[in-house]
């Protein structure tokens, strides 16, 4: 169900929650790649967001078939409430390219925790979406990703909504 689009996935499965325990995440050391590449992805969406964000390793985790489907994810805690962490898939595609560092590929994984960010604060898949697009829109326009780079995303997004709105 993974396509060739790296926001596909998180388009379709970002609002998924687990509501499983989640005793086997892992953590990523503060020097470690992964941390990195989240500072520089928490740095373009500002100083002002507060979020915690966790690389996992669906490998480690209890449900790895649950994980291996999504970017990113969140979990609702056994009273109901969403916990106030952003969860990304080690092993996704959108992941493993920003780990290659190039700034393309960081800016559109700050905006997959842009769009998670917004499901924390309550929204629904569309407003989520929106806020994801609004945001990557900023992103360009302030001249901050390659342009033609961050064009070409933005269409992708737009044809990923026809798509599943076609279904
Ligand atoms: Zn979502």
């Amino acid at each position: 169900m993974l396509s060739r689009s790296p926001c596909v996935a998180s388009m379709v499965f970002a609002g998924v929650l687990l509501t499983a325990a989640v005793p086997a995440f892992v953590q990523a050391a503060p020097a470690s790649p992964e941390s990195r590449v989240c500072a520089r992805a928490l740095k373009l969406l500002g100083a002002s967001t507060e979020v915690v964000v966790r690389v996992v390793d669906p490998e480690l985790a209890a449900d790895p078939e649950a994980i291996r489907r999504v970017d990113a994810f969140l979990v609702r805690e056994r009273d109901g409430r969403l916990r106030q962490v952003i969860y990304l898939n080690r092993r996704s595609a959108p992941v493993e390219r920003a780990l290659a560092g190039r700034d393309i590929d960081i800016a559109i994984l700050a905006a997959i925790i842009r769009h998670e960010i917004e499901h924390l604060r309550g929204a629904g898949e569309p407003g989520a979406r929106l806020a994801e697009r609004a945001f990557f829109q900023g992103l360009v326009f302030a001249g901050r990703v390659p342009p033609d780079e961050g064009l070409a995303y933005l269409a992708d997004l737009t044809q990923v909504v026809h798509l599943r709105e076609g279904r």
